[in-house]
């Protein structure tokens, strides 16, 4: 009797290791994501930990969950694609924009040197930034801000993510995208964006479109 709910607790933590495991083969390697290191990431990070209790048994199905302040854990899936589209090698810094729960920051820091993270929502800040402290990420800092002005004080950035739908990117986010560097974004209305990866060439955008998404809209002044 004991041993019971220990039990039941070890049980949970594998069966959701096996749930992941099984996410990323049939999610990400079955539809085309090759990137090692990213598939690796996605293996590594505990989406559980991010998603609301309540639904803690839909961690590892390809979908976006409600989190607090009406806002969404993206879906597996588009968290890997947008992941793989940067094509970090680890020594970049990174400045994501919408922190939401702090999944992807998660995946990023596996990936990336540094990684700096803005979301408008306090409340949604503090959560994510006390799951990323207890699992040990100790190269991501969470801002409390409006994400549409950027943080100049860390500029220039090699790679930009924005998890959140935008008519256009803010000028003064792309003035502090380092040149040569990425951008990806779902440009678009409310209702369906599209999933642009942007190269800055010589201050120019080179974009290149990956998919149709629906993300949250970005709020914010700029
Ligand atoms: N990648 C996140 C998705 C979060 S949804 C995850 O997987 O959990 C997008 C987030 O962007 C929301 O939390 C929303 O509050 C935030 N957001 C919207 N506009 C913003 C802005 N101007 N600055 C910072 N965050 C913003």
């Amino acid at each position: 009797m004991f041993f019971r709910p220990f039990q039941s607790n070890m049980d949970t933590a594998s069966q959701l290791t096996t749930a992941r495991r099984k996410m990323v083969q049939h999610h990400l390697k079955d539809r085309g994501l090759r990137d090692p290191r990213v598939l690796s990431a996605m293996e590594q990070v505990s989406r559980e930990r991010f998603v609301p209790p309540q639904h803690e048994d839909r961690s590892y199905a390809d979908e976006a969950l409600p989190i607090a302040c009406q806002q969404t854990i993206s879906q597996p899936y588009m968290v890997a694609l947008m992941t793989e589209a940067l094509n970090l090698a680890g020594s970049e810094r990174v400045l994501e924009i919408g922190t939401g729960s702090g999944y992807q920051t998660a995946v990023l820091a596996e990936l990336a040197r540094e990684v700096i993270s803005i979301e408008r929502h306090p409340e949604l800040s503090l959560a994510a930034r006390e799951v990323l402290r207890a699992l040990n990420y100790s190269n991501v800092e969470c801002i409390v801000g409006d994400g549409t002005m950027g943080h100049a004080a860390g500029a220039p950035y090699d790679c930009m993510m924005i998890t959140a739908a935008t008519a256009t990117v803010p000028e003064l986010l792309w003035d502090q995208l380092a040149d040569g560097g990425i951008l990806v974004v779902p440009i678009g209305p409310r209702d369906v964006q599209t999933l642009q990866v942007i190269r800055k060439i010589e201050g120019a955008a080179s974009p290149k479109s990956l998919t149709a998404c629906q993300f949250v809209p970005l709020v914010g002044s700029h």
